[in-house]
């Protein structure tokens, strides 16, 4: 449906890359529709909240902005709210009761259809679209948020059931997409002029192996791995990142088709959660400490001066201060680029959430305070190591702090500062030497 009066949307989003994903495409489709995007809120006929259940502090935002909103559409009836993510596919037809003023509450697995469900709010329906479903193929043009980098979808939802979690529940069961879609998708961005693209999976090391048919020895015919290969093969899309890894299924070939393959970047984004191995049994992770360790040795016997960044969890339910040193052994020991730590959140609908030998707060907050400051220690130590050494950067904006300054990213993704003009630089692969180096950015001199 193609709307005839010009009418403006908004979308506001919460949590992590996937979701932001989501969002590019649901603009997509709302700009084939004939929306137009406006960065005010009050202005939007249709706003859309895209919301995150991993923290409970962007729960109750969504809750609190979405209040603010249907007040108004008791003034505007006209104006159109729609909750998406994961909060909509968690709470479903409970967040109607809380606020009967939504049009539509849809789960992540129906971003692509969003289209035919606006058709059905604009007729005068309330939609509740939650129920699991195929995802169709990306057939939209995403509207995407830079025209440097971009995100590609390869595989949607999870099969793994770690027990803090609520992406199973939330997005459903693994759905890879076929590589001759993700290999036209990157053609089209590489003839677009986009240098990057993040390869995008909640388990993306599992991507594959729902597809149908296997190789003669056995294996999935469409490993991630392969699918590392086919991408080289038909696109020379200059730098390729991908997230996020599971520490189980981040195999030797993986390991050496990213050392092999050039435009693979030399940074690895693989979560431990924990350092402490009951801790991991009881997160239900698949593996040991001393398995991860073995794993980043790996990376490094190949790739020695990878980047290494990671996913922790402190204060998670019956964790012991000693457990928790494990954890601060294990980043002592790696030593990670960097680190996102999170203090445990209990999340609905999850085994750990109803255990009954949860941290105090204060414990909890005093551990991430502690790892924290050890995570800064190790990224300056990381840091330190660039200066002096021409790093490649691919420019992608002013330092809004500093209009002299553009910014970039190293291979390794370290975010990088130099002086130089934007307009010459923008999307450019450059070299600079680097001068400054704090815990987690660089400074650096442009080489002519
Ligand atoms: S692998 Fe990641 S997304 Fe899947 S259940 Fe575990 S933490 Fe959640």
């Amino acid at each position: 449906m193609i709307i005839s009066n010009l009418r403006y949307y908004h979308i506001v989003t919460f949590g992590c890359q996937m979701n932001k994903a989501d969002s590019e495409r649901m603009a997509g489709i709302l700009e084939d529709m004939g929306f137009q995007w406006t960065d005010v809120l009050d202005q939007a006929n249709l706003i859309l909240y895209n919301t995150c259940t991993i923290r409970d502090s962007a729960e109750q935002k969504v809750y609190s902005y979405l209040g603010k909103q249907a007040k108004r559409k008791h003034k505007d009836p006209s104006l159109i709210l729609a909750v998406a993510g994961c909060v909509a596919q968690q709470e479903g037809e409970k967040i109607l009761r809380r606020i009967p003023e939504l049009d539509l509450v849809m789960g992540p697995q129906h971003v692509n259809y969003l289209g035919d469900l606006l058709e059905q709010v604009l007729k005068g329906n309330q939609i509740v679209a939650t129920e699991p479903i195929h995802i169709i193929e990306d057939i939209t043009k995403p509207r995407r948020a830079s025209k440097i980098t971009a995100w590609v979808n390869i595989i949607y939802g999870c099969n793994e059931r770690c027990s803090y979690c609520v992406v199973p529940s939330v997005r459903g069961l693994e759905q890879s997409r076929t590589p001759e879609d993700i290999c036209s998708e990157i053609k089209l961005l590489e003839q677009q002029g986009y240098k990057e693209v993040t390869l995008l999976g909640q388990n993306i090391d599992a991507y594959g192996r729902d597809l149908p048919g296997t190789t003669e020895t056995g294996r999935n015919q469409y490993t991630f791995t392969d699918l590392l290969y086919r991408i080289h093969e038909v696109s020379n899309i200059k730098r390729i990142r991908f997230a996020t890894s599971h520490p189980r299924y981040f195999t030797e070939r993986l390991i050496s088709a990213c050392h092999e393959l050039p435009n693979i970047c030399e940074h690895f984004h693989i979560p431990f959660q924990s350092g402490d191995n009951d801790i991991l049994k009881k997160m239900k992770r698949g593996y040991t400490h001393q398995r991860y360790r073995q794993l980043i040795d790996k990376v490094r016997y190949y790739m020695p001066n990878a980047s290494i960044t990671a996913d922790a969890i402190v204060g998670f339910p019956g964790e012991t201060e000693q457990q928790f040193e494990n954890t601060l052994k294990l980043v002592e020991d790696i030593g990670f680029d960097q680190l996102n730590t999170a203090a445990y959140s209990p999340r609905p609908g999850t085994p750990a959430a109803t255990w009954s030998e949860q941290v105090d707060d204060d414990i909890k907050s005093d551990r991430l305070q502690r790892l924290n400051h050890l995570v800064g220690q190790k990224a300056a130590e990381n840091s330190r190591k660039y200066l002096g050494e021409i790093e490649e950067i691919l420019v992608e904006q002013e330092n809004p702090k500093e209009n002299n300054q553009v910014m970039g990213r190293t291979r390794k993704n370290r975010l990088t500062f130099f002086q130089g003009n934007i307009d010459d630089l923008r999307g450019e692969l450059v070299k600079v030497k680097i001068t400054e180096a704090r815990p987690f950015s660089l400074t650096g001199k442009i080489l002519k």
